[in-house]
Protein backbone atom coordinates (compact mmCIF):
# COMPACT_ATOMS: atom_id res chain seq x y z
CA UNK A 1 0.00 0.00 0.00
CA UNK A 2 1.39 3.61 -0.92
CA UNK A 3 -0.42 6.42 1.09
CA UNK A 4 -1.20 10.05 0.17
CA UNK A 5 -1.21 13.45 1.82
CA UNK A 6 -4.57 15.40 1.94
CA UNK A 7 -4.07 18.95 1.78
CA UNK A 8 -6.38 21.76 3.46
CA UNK A 9 -6.74 23.66 0.49
CA UNK A 10 -7.12 26.87 2.62
CA UNK A 11 -3.56 27.03 4.71
CA UNK A 12 -2.00 24.42 2.21
CA UNK A 13 -1.01 22.59 5.45
CA UNK A 14 -1.32 18.71 5.28
CA UNK A 15 -4.33 17.52 7.17
CA UNK A 16 -3.69 13.18 6.94
CA UNK A 17 -2.02 10.08 5.37
CA UNK A 18 -4.35 8.52 4.22
CA UNK A 19 -3.55 5.09 2.76
CA UNK A 20 -4.01 4.25 -0.61
CA UNK A 21 -5.43 0.68 -1.96
CA UNK A 22 -4.23 -1.20 -4.03
CA UNK A 23 -5.41 -3.90 -7.19
CA UNK A 24 -5.31 -6.38 -4.13
CA UNK A 25 -7.19 -5.01 -1.49
CA UNK A 26 -9.75 -3.75 -3.93
CA UNK A 27 -10.27 -7.74 -4.54
CA UNK A 28 -10.72 -8.67 -1.36
CA UNK A 29 -12.86 -5.86 -0.51
CA UNK A 30 -14.96 -7.34 -3.38
CA UNK A 31 -15.15 -10.73 -2.15
CA UNK A 32 -16.30 -9.34 1.37
CA UNK A 33 -19.00 -7.24 0.08
CA UNK A 34 -20.38 -10.26 -1.83
CA UNK A 35 -20.53 -12.65 0.70
CA UNK A 36 -22.15 -9.90 3.00
CA UNK A 37 -24.58 -8.77 0.04
CA UNK A 38 -26.41 -11.92 0.21
CA UNK A 39 -26.85 -11.97 4.35
CA UNK A 40 -28.54 -8.26 3.72
CA UNK A 41 -30.87 -9.14 0.42
CA UNK A 42 -32.50 -11.73 2.87
CA UNK A 43 -33.06 -10.12 5.34
CA UNK A 44 -36.65 -8.42 5.97
CA UNK A 45 -37.56 -5.54 4.20
CA UNK A 46 -38.35 -3.91 7.48
CA UNK A 47 -34.93 -4.46 8.85
CA UNK A 48 -33.15 -3.15 6.56
CA UNK A 49 -35.52 0.20 6.72
CA UNK A 50 -34.23 0.01 10.10
CA UNK A 51 -30.51 -0.12 9.75
CA UNK A 52 -30.76 3.06 7.32
CA UNK A 53 -32.77 4.71 9.71
CA UNK A 54 -30.54 4.12 12.30
CA UNK A 55 -27.26 5.22 9.65
CA UNK A 56 -29.36 8.07 9.35
CA UNK A 57 -29.66 9.02 13.08
CA UNK A 58 -26.08 8.07 13.79
CA UNK A 59 -25.31 10.89 10.62
CA UNK A 60 -27.55 13.12 12.64
CA UNK A 61 -25.23 13.13 15.57
CA UNK A 62 -22.23 13.87 13.67
CA UNK A 63 -23.33 16.55 11.18
CA UNK A 64 -20.51 19.10 13.27
CA UNK A 65 -17.82 16.63 13.01
CA UNK A 66 -18.40 15.55 9.28
CA UNK A 67 -19.09 19.63 8.48
CA UNK A 68 -15.82 20.50 10.28
CA UNK A 69 -13.94 17.69 8.40
CA UNK A 70 -15.17 19.30 4.86
CA UNK A 71 -14.27 22.53 6.22
CA UNK A 72 -11.32 21.48 6.55
CA UNK A 73 -10.55 18.91 3.74
CA UNK A 74 -12.26 20.80 0.43
CA UNK A 75 -12.55 24.74 2.16
CA UNK A 76 -16.17 24.70 1.64
CA UNK A 77 -17.55 27.27 3.60
CA UNK A 78 -19.31 25.71 7.32
CA UNK A 79 -22.68 26.60 6.69
CA UNK A 80 -22.87 24.72 3.11
CA UNK A 81 -20.90 21.76 4.86
CA UNK A 82 -23.67 21.90 7.40
CA UNK A 83 -26.13 21.59 4.55
CA UNK A 84 -24.49 18.57 3.38
CA UNK A 85 -24.33 16.55 5.92
CA UNK A 86 -27.87 17.12 6.75
CA UNK A 87 -27.98 16.11 3.28
CA UNK A 88 -26.59 12.70 3.66
CA UNK A 89 -29.08 12.29 6.69
CA UNK A 90 -32.11 13.22 4.86
CA UNK A 91 -31.13 11.08 1.81
CA UNK A 92 -30.19 8.14 3.77
CA UNK A 93 -34.17 8.50 5.30
CA UNK A 94 -35.71 9.01 2.23
CA UNK A 95 -34.87 5.73 0.64
CA UNK A 96 -35.02 3.79 3.86
CA UNK A 97 -38.56 4.13 2.96
CA UNK A 98 -37.67 1.85 -0.05
CA UNK A 99 -36.81 -1.45 0.59
CA UNK A 100 -40.50 -1.64 2.43
CA UNK A 101 -41.98 -0.48 -1.29
CA UNK A 102 -39.88 -2.54 -3.84
CA UNK A 103 -42.92 -4.08 -4.78
CA UNK A 104 -42.75 -5.49 -8.11
CA UNK A 105 -45.90 -5.88 -10.05
CA UNK A 106 -48.82 -8.01 -10.59
CA UNK A 107 -49.62 -8.24 -14.78
CA UNK A 108 -52.55 -9.65 -15.82
CA UNK A 109 -51.93 -12.36 -18.29
CA UNK A 110 -53.98 -15.31 -19.18
CA UNK A 111 -53.17 -19.04 -17.74
CA UNK A 112 -51.60 -17.85 -14.69
CA UNK A 113 -49.94 -15.35 -12.77
CA UNK A 114 -47.29 -13.68 -13.47
CA UNK A 115 -45.50 -10.95 -10.93
CA UNK A 116 -42.30 -9.44 -11.31
CA UNK A 117 -39.20 -9.07 -8.27
CA UNK A 118 -36.79 -6.16 -8.55
CA UNK A 119 -33.82 -8.34 -7.59
CA UNK A 120 -30.68 -6.24 -6.57
CA UNK A 121 -27.59 -5.95 -8.69
CA UNK A 122 -24.99 -7.86 -6.10
CA UNK A 123 -22.02 -5.12 -5.46
CA UNK A 124 -22.14 -1.88 -6.73
CA UNK A 125 -19.07 0.65 -6.96
CA UNK A 126 -19.44 4.48 -6.76
CA UNK A 127 -16.30 6.84 -7.83
CA UNK A 128 -16.79 10.00 -6.32
CA UNK A 129 -15.34 13.62 -7.79
CA UNK A 130 -13.76 16.15 -5.08
CA UNK A 131 -16.11 18.89 -5.61
CA UNK A 132 -18.92 17.40 -3.36
CA UNK A 133 -17.76 14.44 -1.28
CA UNK A 134 -19.86 13.54 0.92
CA UNK A 135 -23.28 14.23 -1.07
CA UNK A 136 -22.82 12.74 -4.17
CA UNK A 137 -21.44 9.36 -2.15
CA UNK A 138 -24.97 9.09 -0.60
CA UNK A 139 -26.78 9.69 -4.09
CA UNK A 140 -25.05 6.33 -4.80
CA UNK A 141 -24.67 4.48 -1.56
CA UNK A 142 -27.97 5.32 -0.07
CA UNK A 143 -30.67 3.86 -2.44
CA UNK A 144 -28.42 1.08 -3.54
CA UNK A 145 -28.29 -0.32 -0.09
CA UNK A 146 -31.54 0.21 0.19
CA UNK A 147 -32.49 -2.02 -3.25
CA UNK A 148 -30.16 -4.65 -1.28
CA UNK A 149 -26.89 -4.66 -2.98
CA UNK A 150 -23.44 -3.69 -1.10
CA UNK A 151 -21.56 -1.06 -1.94
CA UNK A 152 -18.11 0.25 -2.46
CA UNK A 153 -17.02 3.72 -2.70
CA UNK A 154 -14.30 5.47 -3.91
CA UNK A 155 -13.60 8.76 -3.16
CA UNK A 156 -11.72 11.13 -5.08
CA UNK A 157 -7.82 11.28 -3.87
CA UNK A 158 -8.22 14.98 -2.79
CA UNK A 159 -10.93 14.76 -0.67
CA UNK A 160 -11.55 11.25 1.19
CA UNK A 161 -11.70 12.48 4.28
CA UNK A 162 -15.47 12.79 5.37
CA UNK A 163 -16.21 9.22 3.33
CA UNK A 164 -13.86 7.14 5.31
CA UNK A 165 -15.80 9.01 8.11
CA UNK A 166 -19.54 7.57 6.65
CA UNK A 167 -17.90 4.10 6.44
CA UNK A 168 -17.11 4.29 10.28
CA UNK A 169 -20.08 5.60 11.26
CA UNK A 170 -21.94 3.02 8.75
CA UNK A 171 -20.36 -0.18 11.45
CA UNK A 172 -21.11 1.94 14.66
CA UNK A 173 -24.67 2.80 13.23
CA UNK A 174 -24.73 -1.19 13.25
CA UNK A 175 -25.01 -2.21 9.39
CA UNK A 176 -23.17 -5.67 9.13
CA UNK A 177 -19.33 -5.91 8.11
CA UNK A 178 -18.47 -5.62 4.65
CA UNK A 179 -21.54 -4.25 3.40
CA UNK A 180 -20.50 -1.08 2.82
CA UNK A 181 -16.65 -0.49 2.80
CA UNK A 182 -14.32 3.15 1.44
CA UNK A 183 -11.77 2.24 -0.30
CA UNK A 184 -9.28 5.37 -0.68
CA UNK A 185 -7.04 5.38 -3.59
CA UNK A 186 -6.20 6.34 -7.12
CA UNK A 187 -8.59 6.63 -9.98
CA UNK A 188 -6.25 4.66 -11.96
CA UNK A 189 -6.25 1.42 -9.88
CA UNK A 190 -9.34 1.17 -7.69
CA UNK A 191 -11.76 2.99 -10.00
CA UNK A 192 -10.29 1.10 -12.96
CA UNK A 193 -10.48 -2.29 -11.02
CA UNK A 194 -14.36 -1.69 -10.02
CA UNK A 195 -14.72 -1.49 -13.72
CA UNK A 196 -12.49 -4.73 -14.85
CA UNK A 197 -13.55 -6.83 -11.49
CA UNK A 198 -16.36 -9.20 -12.89
CA UNK A 199 -18.00 -9.05 -9.55
CA UNK A 200 -18.46 -5.32 -9.52
CA UNK A 201 -21.97 -5.54 -11.24
CA UNK A 202 -22.51 -1.86 -11.73
CA UNK A 203 -20.51 1.79 -11.60
CA UNK A 204 -21.91 4.78 -10.13
CA UNK A 205 -19.23 7.15 -11.84
CA UNK A 206 -19.53 11.31 -11.23
CA UNK A 207 -16.40 12.86 -12.61
CA UNK A 208 -15.29 14.45 -15.62
CA UNK A 209 -16.81 13.73 -18.91
CA UNK A 210 -13.38 12.85 -20.34
CA UNK A 211 -13.12 9.66 -17.57
CA UNK A 212 -16.80 8.81 -17.65
CA UNK A 213 -16.44 8.10 -21.41
CA UNK A 214 -13.42 5.79 -20.55
CA UNK A 215 -15.66 3.96 -17.59
CA UNK A 216 -18.56 3.29 -19.97
CA UNK A 217 -15.96 2.03 -22.62
CA UNK A 218 -14.65 -0.37 -19.90
CA UNK A 219 -17.45 -1.41 -18.62
CA UNK A 220 -19.40 -2.35 -21.94
CA UNK A 221 -16.85 -4.99 -22.25
CA UNK A 222 -19.03 -6.52 -19.62
CA UNK A 223 -22.40 -5.42 -19.91
CA UNK A 224 -21.90 -3.57 -17.01
CA UNK A 225 -24.59 -1.44 -15.78
CA UNK A 226 -23.35 2.29 -15.56
CA UNK A 227 -24.64 5.65 -14.37
CA UNK A 228 -22.82 8.87 -15.31
CA UNK A 229 -23.28 11.85 -13.70
CA UNK A 230 -20.79 14.20 -15.52
CA UNK A 231 -19.38 17.92 -16.76
CA UNK A 232 -21.85 21.11 -17.28
CA UNK A 233 -21.98 24.42 -18.72
CA UNK A 234 -24.99 25.75 -17.72
CA UNK A 235 -27.24 28.53 -19.12
CA UNK A 236 -28.93 31.38 -16.35
CA UNK A 237 -30.95 32.65 -19.24
CA UNK A 238 -32.22 36.16 -18.38
CA UNK A 239 -35.32 37.96 -20.12
CA UNK A 240 -36.04 41.46 -20.73
CA UNK A 241 -39.59 40.51 -18.67
CA UNK A 242 -37.89 39.27 -15.56
CA UNK A 243 -37.30 40.99 -12.09
CA UNK A 244 -33.96 41.92 -13.14
CA UNK A 245 -32.88 42.77 -9.15
CA UNK A 246 -33.33 39.57 -7.99
CA UNK A 247 -31.96 37.97 -11.18
CA UNK A 248 -28.85 40.28 -10.93
CA UNK A 249 -28.85 39.57 -6.76
CA UNK A 250 -28.98 35.98 -6.82
CA UNK A 251 -26.49 35.32 -9.92
CA UNK A 252 -23.50 34.78 -8.45
CA UNK A 253 -24.63 32.44 -5.93
CA UNK A 254 -25.87 30.54 -9.06
CA UNK A 255 -22.18 30.31 -10.51
CA UNK A 256 -19.73 30.82 -7.53
CA UNK A 257 -21.33 28.90 -4.84
CA UNK A 258 -18.41 26.31 -3.59
CA UNK A 259 -16.61 28.29 -5.57
CA UNK A 260 -17.80 27.42 -8.78
CA UNK A 261 -17.09 23.58 -8.71
CA UNK A 262 -20.42 22.55 -9.05
CA UNK A 263 -21.49 20.57 -12.15
CA UNK A 264 -24.79 22.98 -12.04
CA UNK A 265 -22.98 26.11 -12.01
CA UNK A 266 -25.22 28.74 -14.19
CA UNK A 267 -21.49 29.53 -15.56
CA UNK A 268 -23.02 31.23 -18.96
CA UNK A 269 -25.34 34.06 -18.31
CA UNK A 270 -27.28 34.88 -21.15
CA UNK A 271 -28.94 38.45 -20.93
CA UNK A 272 -31.71 39.94 -23.60
CA UNK A 273 -29.58 42.50 -25.41
CA UNK A 274 -32.16 45.31 -24.39
CA UNK A 275 -30.97 44.86 -20.87
CA UNK A 276 -27.79 43.56 -21.12
CA UNK A 277 -26.22 47.10 -19.90
CA UNK A 278 -28.29 47.40 -16.94
CA UNK A 279 -27.90 43.57 -16.04
CA UNK A 280 -24.33 44.40 -15.51
CA UNK A 281 -25.00 47.41 -13.50
CA UNK A 282 -26.76 45.99 -10.65
CA UNK A 283 -24.38 42.15 -11.38
CA UNK A 284 -21.32 43.92 -10.11
CA UNK A 285 -22.29 45.21 -6.64
CA UNK A 286 -23.72 41.64 -6.37
CA UNK A 287 -20.56 40.05 -7.14
CA UNK A 288 -18.49 42.43 -4.96
CA UNK A 289 -21.09 41.62 -2.49
CA UNK A 290 -19.68 37.70 -1.97
CA UNK A 291 -18.04 36.88 0.72
CA UNK A 292 -14.63 35.21 0.33
CA UNK A 293 -12.54 34.01 3.21
CA UNK A 294 -11.84 31.53 6.22
CA UNK A 295 -14.53 29.03 5.09
CA UNK A 296 -14.55 28.00 8.69
CA UNK A 297 -15.66 31.74 9.43
CA UNK A 298 -19.68 32.07 9.77
CA UNK A 299 -20.98 33.82 6.97
CA UNK A 300 -18.27 33.06 5.00
CA UNK A 301 -20.43 32.19 1.25
CA UNK A 302 -16.96 31.28 -0.84
CA UNK A 303 -14.10 29.66 0.29
CA UNK A 304 -10.54 28.51 -1.63
CA UNK A 305 -10.29 26.19 -4.85
CA UNK A 306 -9.60 22.29 -3.88
CA UNK A 307 -5.49 22.31 -5.14
CA UNK A 308 -3.07 24.39 -6.27
CA UNK A 309 -3.58 21.57 -10.10
CA UNK A 310 -7.05 22.73 -9.98
CA UNK A 311 -5.78 26.76 -9.65
CA UNK A 312 -3.59 26.45 -12.26
CA UNK A 313 -6.58 25.00 -14.63
CA UNK A 314 -8.61 27.87 -13.50
CA UNK A 315 -6.27 30.51 -14.13
CA UNK A 316 -5.81 29.37 -17.63
CA UNK A 317 -9.16 30.60 -18.63
CA UNK A 318 -8.07 34.39 -17.34
CA UNK A 319 -5.02 35.31 -19.06
CA UNK A 320 -3.96 38.44 -19.40
CA UNK A 321 -5.71 39.76 -22.26
CA UNK A 322 -9.21 38.50 -20.89
CA UNK A 323 -12.17 40.49 -21.73
CA UNK A 324 -12.70 40.95 -17.36
CA UNK A 325 -15.99 43.29 -16.61
CA UNK A 326 -14.83 43.28 -13.34
CA UNK A 327 -13.99 41.04 -10.60
CA UNK A 328 -14.74 40.06 -6.63
CA UNK A 329 -12.04 40.19 -4.10
CA UNK A 330 -10.32 37.28 -2.86
CA UNK A 331 -7.71 36.39 0.55
CA UNK A 332 -4.00 36.64 -0.33
CA UNK A 333 -1.34 34.61 0.95
CA UNK A 334 -1.54 30.73 1.71
CA UNK A 335 -4.54 28.82 0.46
CA UNK A 336 -5.97 28.40 -3.48
CA UNK A 337 -7.79 31.44 -3.65
CA UNK A 338 -9.50 32.80 -6.68
CA UNK A 339 -11.82 35.78 -6.82
CA UNK A 340 -15.40 35.46 -8.30
CA UNK A 341 -14.18 36.84 -12.24
CA UNK A 342 -16.66 38.07 -14.63
CA UNK A 343 -15.83 37.93 -18.23
CA UNK A 344 -17.46 39.26 -21.60
CA UNK A 345 -15.66 37.20 -23.91
CA UNK A 346 -17.22 36.25 -27.65
CA UNK A 347 -19.57 32.87 -28.15
CA UNK A 348 -16.91 31.48 -29.54
CA UNK A 349 -14.37 31.84 -26.62
CA UNK A 350 -12.92 28.36 -24.67
CA UNK A 351 -14.28 30.40 -21.64
CA UNK A 352 -18.19 30.19 -23.23
CA UNK A 353 -17.61 26.67 -24.01
CA UNK A 354 -15.60 24.44 -21.63
CA UNK A 355 -16.39 23.64 -18.56
CA UNK A 356 -13.64 25.85 -16.15
CA UNK A 357 -15.44 24.64 -12.78
CA UNK A 358 -14.09 27.36 -10.92
CA UNK A 359 -15.40 31.16 -9.93
CA UNK A 360 -15.40 32.65 -13.40
CA UNK A 361 -18.62 33.40 -15.27
CA UNK A 362 -19.15 34.49 -19.32
CA UNK A 363 -22.06 36.68 -19.68
CA UNK A 364 -23.57 36.93 -23.12
CA UNK A 365 -26.13 39.13 -24.74
CA UNK A 366 -28.83 37.49 -26.91
CA UNK A 367 -31.53 38.83 -29.15
CA UNK A 368 -34.78 36.95 -28.72
CA UNK A 369 -36.52 33.27 -27.50
CA UNK A 370 -34.89 31.66 -30.32
CA UNK A 371 -31.48 32.90 -30.01
CA UNK A 372 -31.20 32.63 -26.19
CA UNK A 373 -32.59 28.96 -26.78
CA UNK A 374 -30.10 28.22 -29.24
CA UNK A 375 -27.49 30.13 -27.34
CA UNK A 376 -28.71 27.95 -24.18
CA UNK A 377 -28.26 24.80 -26.55
CA UNK A 378 -24.91 25.34 -28.39
CA UNK A 379 -22.88 23.10 -25.97
CA UNK A 380 -21.77 19.23 -25.90
CA UNK A 381 -23.37 19.64 -21.82
CA UNK A 382 -26.66 19.82 -20.95
CA UNK A 383 -26.95 19.43 -17.27
CA UNK A 384 -28.45 22.52 -15.23
CA UNK A 385 -29.86 26.20 -15.70
CA UNK A 386 -31.87 28.66 -14.74
CA UNK A 387 -34.93 30.62 -17.07
CA UNK A 388 -35.63 34.37 -15.56
CA UNK A 389 -39.12 35.52 -16.97
CA UNK A 390 -42.55 36.80 -15.59
CA UNK A 391 -44.05 34.66 -18.24
CA UNK A 392 -44.94 31.71 -17.75
CA UNK A 393 -45.68 30.77 -21.30
CA UNK A 394 -42.56 31.86 -21.76
CA UNK A 395 -41.11 29.53 -18.49
CA UNK A 396 -42.91 26.56 -19.62
CA UNK A 397 -42.00 26.95 -23.41
CA UNK A 398 -38.14 27.83 -23.05
CA UNK A 399 -38.00 24.74 -19.88
CA UNK A 400 -39.25 22.12 -22.66
CA UNK A 401 -37.36 23.54 -25.71
CA UNK A 402 -33.64 23.89 -23.45
CA UNK A 403 -31.98 20.44 -23.36
CA UNK A 404 -30.74 19.76 -20.08
CA UNK A 405 -32.16 17.30 -17.15
CA UNK A 406 -32.59 19.73 -14.26
CA UNK A 407 -33.82 23.37 -14.52
CA UNK A 408 -34.86 26.08 -12.47
CA UNK A 409 -37.50 29.18 -13.40
CA UNK A 410 -36.85 32.35 -11.34
CA UNK A 411 -34.24 30.65 -9.08
CA UNK A 412 -31.06 28.31 -9.36
CA UNK A 413 -32.11 25.08 -7.41
CA UNK A 414 -30.66 22.17 -8.81
CA UNK A 415 -30.54 18.96 -6.11
CA UNK A 416 -33.53 17.91 -4.12
CA UNK A 417 -33.42 14.43 -2.88
CA UNK A 418 -36.66 13.62 -3.52
CA UNK A 419 -36.81 14.77 -7.05
CA UNK A 420 -34.32 12.96 -10.30
CA UNK A 421 -31.10 14.78 -11.06
CA UNK A 422 -29.03 13.84 -14.28
CA UNK A 423 -27.68 15.03 -17.47
CA UNK A 424 -28.59 14.85 -21.32
CA UNK A 425 -25.84 14.67 -23.87
CA UNK A 426 -22.35 14.61 -22.56
CA UNK A 427 -23.84 16.05 -19.09
CA UNK A 428 -24.67 12.00 -17.77
CA UNK A 429 -26.50 8.74 -18.49
CA UNK A 430 -29.68 7.65 -16.26
CA UNK A 431 -30.91 9.63 -12.99
CA UNK A 432 -30.07 9.56 -9.27
CA UNK A 433 -32.49 10.66 -6.54
CA UNK A 434 -36.39 10.45 -6.50
CA UNK A 435 -38.31 8.31 -5.79
CA UNK A 436 -37.23 6.08 -8.65
CA UNK A 437 -33.54 5.38 -8.03
CA UNK A 438 -33.50 2.61 -6.02
CA UNK A 439 -34.49 0.45 -9.47
CA UNK A 440 -31.45 1.95 -11.17
CA UNK A 441 -30.28 -0.83 -8.57
CA UNK A 442 -32.37 -3.73 -9.27
CA UNK A 443 -32.83 -6.29 -12.48
CA UNK A 444 -35.99 -6.75 -12.91
CA UNK A 445 -36.87 -10.17 -13.10
CA UNK A 446 -40.35 -11.97 -14.43
CA UNK A 447 -41.92 -14.75 -13.03
CA UNK A 448 -44.99 -16.78 -14.67
CA UNK A 449 -46.98 -19.30 -12.60
CA UNK A 450 -49.42 -21.46 -14.69
CA UNK A 451 -52.16 -22.41 -13.27
CA UNK A 452 -54.35 -25.34 -14.27
CA UNK A 453 -57.63 -25.06 -15.24
CA UNK A 454 -60.21 -26.32 -12.09
CA UNK A 455 -61.15 -30.38 -13.14
P1 LIG B 1 -12.44 13.13 -12.46
O1 LIG B 1 -13.13 12.54 -13.63
O2 LIG B 1 -11.02 13.53 -12.61
O3 LIG B 1 -12.46 12.09 -11.23
C1 LIG B 1 -13.66 11.56 -10.72
C2 LIG B 1 -13.35 10.26 -10.01
O4 LIG B 1 -12.92 9.30 -10.98
C3 LIG B 1 -12.23 10.35 -8.98
O5 LIG B 1 -12.57 9.56 -7.86
C4 LIG B 1 -11.05 9.76 -9.73
O6 LIG B 1 -10.08 9.19 -8.87
C5 LIG B 1 -11.73 8.68 -10.54
N1 LIG B 1 -10.97 8.21 -11.72
C6 LIG B 1 -9.94 8.84 -12.35
N2 LIG B 1 -9.49 8.06 -13.36
C7 LIG B 1 -10.24 6.94 -13.37
C8 LIG B 1 -10.26 5.77 -14.19
N3 LIG B 1 -9.42 5.61 -15.19
N4 LIG B 1 -11.19 4.83 -13.92
C9 LIG B 1 -12.08 4.98 -12.92
N5 LIG B 1 -12.09 6.06 -12.10
C10 LIG B 1 -11.18 7.02 -12.33
O7 LIG B 1 -13.36 14.33 -11.97
P2 LIG B 1 -13.08 15.36 -10.79
O8 LIG B 1 -12.04 16.32 -11.27
O9 LIG B 1 -12.87 14.65 -9.48
O10 LIG B 1 -14.50 16.09 -10.66
C11 LIG B 1 -14.86 17.18 -11.43
C12 LIG B 1 -15.81 16.78 -12.53
O11 LIG B 1 -16.94 16.11 -11.99
C13 LIG B 1 -16.38 17.96 -13.28
O12 LIG B 1 -16.37 17.72 -14.67
C14 LIG B 1 -17.83 18.03 -12.78
O13 LIG B 1 -18.71 18.65 -13.67
C15 LIG B 1 -18.13 16.61 -12.57
N6 LIG B 1 -19.27 16.47 -11.65
C16 LIG B 1 -20.49 16.09 -12.14
C17 LIG B 1 -21.57 15.97 -11.29
C18 LIG B 1 -22.93 15.55 -11.79
O14 LIG B 1 -23.74 15.15 -10.99
N7 LIG B 1 -23.19 15.60 -13.10
C19 LIG B 1 -21.42 16.25 -9.94
C20 LIG B 1 -20.18 16.65 -9.49
C21 LIG B 1 -19.10 16.75 -10.35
Amino acid sequence: MTASDVINPATEEVLRTVEQTDEAGVDDAVARAKAAQKKWAAQAPAERAAALRAFASVVELHIEELAALEVANSGHPIGNARWEAGHVRDVLQYYSASPERLSGKQIPVAGGLNVTFNEPLGVVGVITPWNFPMTIASWGFAPALAAGNAVLVKPAEWTPLTTIRLGELAVEAGLPADLFQVLPGRGSVVGERFVTHPDVRKIVFTGSTEVGTRVMAGAATQVKRVTLELGGKSANIIFDDCDLERAAATAPYGVFDNSGQDCCARSRILVQSNVFDKFMELFEPAVKGVVVGDPGAEGTEMGPLVSKAHWTSVASYVPDDAPVAFRGDAPTGPGFWFPPTVLTPQRTDRSVTEEIFGPVVTVLPFDDEADGIALANDSVYGLSGSIWTENVSRALRVSRAVESGNLSVNSHSSVRYSTPFGGFKQSGLGRELGPDAPLSFTETKNVFIAVQEAP
